[in-house]
């Protein structure tokens, strides 16, 4: 089995590959679980998808303004034609935002080999200054020098595209983070979860660590010490709610309404929760 969404990671099968131990894991999880059956839609690409719907009940609040916890501490993916196509209309900000240009001139390259390097290199970077030039993803930046956020939602925000674009010009696995998506070895099915204390023994992301998914520990006190802003108890909602319109355009109306239709048959959200719209993709 496979960590989907990683299946383009730049370290390849040493971060998609699940191990037999987790694997063992998740299959007695989705015996014991209630699920649906659903398909889901990823760039245009149609999935059977097995979901772990009640996770998607699960509060959340991505109050990533305040969050001082640097969570694109890593390149997620070999980029895609459509990320770098945007970066290439956005230079100036591009730059005005990551320095990255600046950075690499200063450091010998030309702007020609620059401009190569984001239409090739699976970082945007030359392969030889990745490591050392850039500790954070390569699209992250630091508007005032503490949070971390990502220059391709940010000019997208700034250029007024909406949900679905944004969708499109980010990786996919930045826009869904942290629902995880495990494979069996050949895309047949596809297993759906939120990390959480029942799922935290496979998933590839580390609920215990995770604030935006977990209200216990972003209310504990050494998590408010380094993030004595934000995180604010009362803004956890319903995960299918902060993520509504992410979740359509990132993996389709059909996998969104199932999901959604069964939360509310089972009262696990309630209608009048539903005008809550979700926000948290357009935030500035
Ligand atoms: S850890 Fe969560 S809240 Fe913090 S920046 Fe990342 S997604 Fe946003
Ligand atoms: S959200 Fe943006 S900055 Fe963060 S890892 Fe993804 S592409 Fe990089």
């Amino acid at each position: 089995m496979n960590y989907f969404l990683f299946l383009n990671h730049p370290k390849g099968e040493e971060v998609y590959k699940v191990s037999e131990e987790r694997e063992e894991i998740l299959r007695e999880h989705f015996k014991r679980v209630d699920v649906l059956y659903t398909v889901v839609t990823m760039r245009g690409k149609e999935y059977r998808a097995v979901v772990d719907y009640s996770s998607f009940s699960n509060l959340a609040n991505f109050d990533c303004f305040k969050c001082q916890d640097p969570c694109c501490a890593d390149n997620p993916t070999i980029y895609e034609e459509e990320t770098r196509n945007f970066i290439l209309d956005n230079l100036e900000e591009y730059n005005q935002k990551t320095k990255n240009i600046d950075i690499l001139l200063e450091s010998g390259f030309s702007i020609e080999d620059i401009i190569e390097s984001i239409k090739k290199d699976d970082c945007l970077a030359p392969n030889e200054v990745i490591e050392n030039e850039i500790s954070l993803c390569s699209c992250s930046f630091k508007p005032n020098n503490e949070s971390v956020l990502c220059s391709l939602h940010s000019i997208c925000l700034e250029k007024k595209l909406g949900a679905k674009e944004i969708v499109e010009k980010k990786p996919l696995v930045c826009s869904l983070w942290p629902i995880d998506i495990i494979s069996e070895e050949d895309n047949s099915l596809l297993y759906i979860t939120v990390p959480d204390d029942f799922t935290t023994g496979f998933t590839i992301e580390d609920y215990y660590d995770t604030p935006c998914i977990n209200k216990e520990l972003s209310m504990s006190s050494s998590f408010r010490r380094k993030n004595p802003e934000g995180f604010l108890e009362e803004e956890y909602v319903p995960l299918i709610m902060a993520y509504g319109e992410t979740l359509k355009y990132s993996l389709g109306e059909v996998f969104y309404f199932d999901v959604l239709k069964k939360l509310i048959d089972e009262n696990l959200v309630y209608t009048e929760e539903l005008d809550i719209k979700e926000k948290q993709i357009l935030k500035k």
